[in-house]
């Protein structure tokens, strides 16, 4: 025992922080008829991810049982890093209807109803950071600059507040490229293992885009929006439900995006012309149409 939690140990060994899967648990409830159940547990996770795979949870019954010196630590890290709830805690919202049987996706299925992470990193660990709020939105990006720079199909950006991004460890290096829109944009990166982070200059920039394979819980990509879908490599689907553009958002996207930010953090976006641009929000941005003072409707 080398005196890492639960979260840490297995971030140690190579595993993602949790990698429970419930699709048999699902599968075996279905089996037997059952389509609704009341779930005796602390653990948020595991309502969301039956209600995912088509189970609805009517309710969950909070555990009660007193801390004590074996598993005070324990119960602190699965309440401060998996966000359980602790002992008696009772749920404060309704409980979720499973995907099969309301057709919908969950509550709060995305980061663009507000829900938040709590922290990730890079591939060899050197670098962690905490996400200390609620993400504005979530985007797939299939433009050829999100490709190269993730080496992947796409690029998944969280956009949240730069105030709301705290580096716990380590030291990110920054490599800044030229946008369309005649700026610049900053792209943060660890030194020693090469994993982008995220985008965005938190010493000039009111938002940035975390990059979302990197999180120790990566977000849900159900209600994620993609854009550039006139890039989209062969093969790869997206849900027919899903907002979509062909290459850039229309003006106006920007302002449904911060319309949960304070009307004065939109008001500073107007000295960000160019921001971002071969990505998300670049003509949006430069767009002469586009009225940062605007709220959306
Ligand atoms: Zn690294
Ligand atoms: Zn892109």
């Amino acid at each position: 025992d080398r005196g890492a939690d639960t979260h840490e140990a297995n971030l140690q060994l190579g595993f993602d922080a949790d990698e429970r899967v419930y699709l048999p648990a699902a599968e075996m409830l279905r089996q037997l008829g059952i389509q609704r159940v009341c779930l005796l547990t602390n653990n948020p996770e595991k309502v969301e991810q039956l209600a995912r795979c088509g189970i609805a949870v009517s309710e969950r019954v909070a555990h009660s049982f007193p801390s004590n010196g074996h598993n005070e630590a324990y119960l602190a890290t699965k309440a401060e890093k998996f966000g359980q709830a602790k002992s008696g805690q009772a749920e404060s919202g309704q409980a979720r209807s499973g995907q099969a049987e309301s057709g919908q996706q969950t509550a709060d299925a995305g980061p663009a109803q507000g829900r938040s992470w709590p922290a990730g990193g890079c591939q060899c660990g050197a670098l962690r950071y905490e996400l200390r709020g609620a993400a504005l939105d979530l985007y797939c990006c299939h433009c050829l600059e999100c490709r190269r720079q993730s080496a992947s199909a796409f690029g998944i950006s969280v956009i949240l507040r730069s105030d709301d991004l705290v580096v716990t460890a380590g030291q990110p290096a920054v490599w800044t490229r030229p946008t369309r829109a005649g700026g610049t944009l900053a792209c943060f990166f660890c030194p020693t293992c090469g994993s982008r982070l995220w985008h965005g200059d938190p010493a000039r920039d009111p938002v940035l885009s975390v990059k979302g394979g990197g999180l120790d819980r990566p977000p849900d990509l159900t209600g994620a929006k993609h854009i550039w879908v006139s890039r989209k490599l062969p093969g790869v689907a997206i849900p027919p439900d899903a907002e979509t553009w062909p290459e850039e958002p229309p003006a106006g996207a920007i302002c449904r995006v911060l319309g949960a930010a304070p009307l004065r953090e939109i008001k500073c976006l107007r000295g960000l012309r160019g921001w971002h641009a071969a990505c998300v929000w670049g003509s949006v941005m430069s767009a002469t149409d586009f009225d940062p003072f605007t709220r959306p409707r």
